[in-house]
């Protein structure tokens, strides 16, 4: 899928200053402000460097409204004139993931060089989430340099760690929240676009995120007593650990067709033109169980519908093909849909094992909760990338990975997930955590529109 056929209307805004904008990139990912579990490991002069340089480029931003350090996380503020009117919040953050070491390396240009060059601007945070952060304080200097006056009060929040605790949001949220403030959307990364081959759609669909699903990490042990293997009577440990994976993973908790897969259904209808959906999509109810088996068989939708489960680590097998190990470990990774907690999974678990090995956790958060899309917020949204982005269907869909917006749950009931910057699909797969992460020219400076237009209709 060619995505840059998708776009339209780039001619928007023709005095936006493109080269500063990208200018600002460029320079926002020379400051590294990776984030380590570690905190004694961050660098958080980098921070403060790059808090300076925010609050002197946006110098309208910085007149009109309130820029506030909370640990060093930002919350920058532009009140509105219409107090009926629920603020709106927009989200990134500003820490990046570490370049693994010795992948250094392999950049065409180096991770924290902020080269512009082949069209792009290169470096950890270019995809991953620095345009999102620079793009939205790009977007709303423009509109205030331009005169707009503001209705409805706007937030821009970006934390400091959503790479690693969201620490970050969680302070801004909390800080929202004691002063009683009730947001009317909240829009964070994430969200995908895809071509619609799976729905038999001719055209691509742009999945807004609507919640998140949760995570857990449960560990099985399991013990023998080792020892010569000519003679392995009860079985080994790593037998009877086998056995446990394999019968968790061969009995899933049941698949459920959540509202809002219903819904993207609903909206992709019109637009289904082969395969089996198209029969199923004149009566969802009717074909519930139909559609759940499509689902599950499809590589691509199976995990919006249920709790994924996913052996990941193994340990304590013996050294040598005549001995038998003793005690071994597992961990089993799990992403759970919303109809799941991790209390029902853990019961389901255990009532799947025997007594010899014995499941537990070693984290796990349930799944946030599922944000309403009949709002204001929603199709704002969906409008506006309407606007920009043709031959897309925009609809309603599950996060399968996790981001700093479960946060402000308590206080917004619309918490939307979706980044504006539509770059390749290849390029993202490679760059977003990985190496030579680099955005387009076209990419960014379109995500910047979509910004501008969204603040300026919702504000
Ligand atoms: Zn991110």
């Amino acid at each position: 899928m060619d995505i840059f056929a998708l776009y339209q209307n780039e001619q928007d805004y023709p005095d936006l200053k493109e080269e500063e904008a990208v200018r600002h990139l460029s320079e926002a990912v020379q400051v590294n402000t990776t984030s380590y579990l570690d905190t004694s490991r961050i660098d958080y002069a980098a921070f403060d460097e790059l808090h300076r340089k925010l609050q002197q480029w946006y110098p309208q931003i910085m007149k009109e409204g309130t820029y506030q350090e909370i640990d060093h996380s930002i919350l920058i503020k532009v009140e509105g004139s219409d107090p009926s009117l629920r603020p709106a919040l927009l989200m990134a953050h500003q820490d990046v993931v570490p370049v693994v070491a010795g992948t250094e390396q392999d950049w065409q240009h180096g991770p924290f060089s902020g080269d512009i060059a082949e069209g792009y601007i290169w470096g950890r945070g270019t995809l991953d989430i620095k345009e999102m952060m620079i793009g939205e304080l790009e977007a709303l200097e423009y509109l205030l340099e331009h005169g707009k006056k503001l209705q409805r009060t706007l937030y821009l929040a970006f934390g400091q760690d959503e790479e690693t605790i969201g620490s970050g949001a969680q302070m801004i949220a909390s800080c929202l929240e004691r002063e009683g403030v009730q947001l009317e959307f909240v829009l964070d990364e994430s969200g995908r676009v895809s071509s619609g081959e799976v729905y038999g759609a001719d055209v691509a669909v742009g999945s807004i995120g609507i919640y998140e699903k949760g995570y857990a990490d449960m560990k099985l042990v399991s013990e023998s007593v080792g020892g010569h293997s000519s003679n392995p009577f009860h079985g080994t440990s790593l037998q009877l650990l086998a056995e446990a994976i394999t019968t968790i993973c061969q009995n899933p908790l049941p698949a459920v067709l959540p509202d809002c897969v219903k819904e993207s259904l609903r909206i992709l209808a019109p637009y289904i033109k082969e395969g089996p959906l198209k029969e199923y999509v004149q009566d969802i109810d009717a074909h519930e169980q139909e559609i759940i088996a499509y689902y599950l068989s499809k590589e691509d939708l199976n995990n919006q519908i249920r709790t994924t489960i996913a052996p990941t680590m193994i340990s304590g097998g013996s050294q040598a093909g005549n001995v038998m190990p003793q005690k071994m470990e597992a961990v089993i990774n799990f992403r759970l849909a919303a109809q799941d907690s991790n209390a029902s999974l853990l019961e389901h678990c255990q009532k799947l094992l025997k007594e010899e090995v014995d499941p537990e956790y070693i984290m796990a958060n349930e799944a946030s909760r599922v944000s309403r899309y009949d709002t204001f917020g929603f199709a704002l949204l969906q409008q506006t990338l309407e606007h920009y982005f043709k031959d897309i269907v925009f609809v309603p869909a599950v996060n399968t990975g996790a981001t700093d917006a479960r946060s402000y749950e308590g206080i917004c009931d619309c918490v939307l997930r979706f980044g504006p910057f539509l770059e390749d699909r290849e390029i993202r797969k490679k760059g977003v955590h990985g190496t030579n992460e680099r955005i387009s020219r076209r990419a960014y400076l379109q995500g910047i529109r979509v910004l501008i237009r969204l603040m300026d209709m919702a504000c």
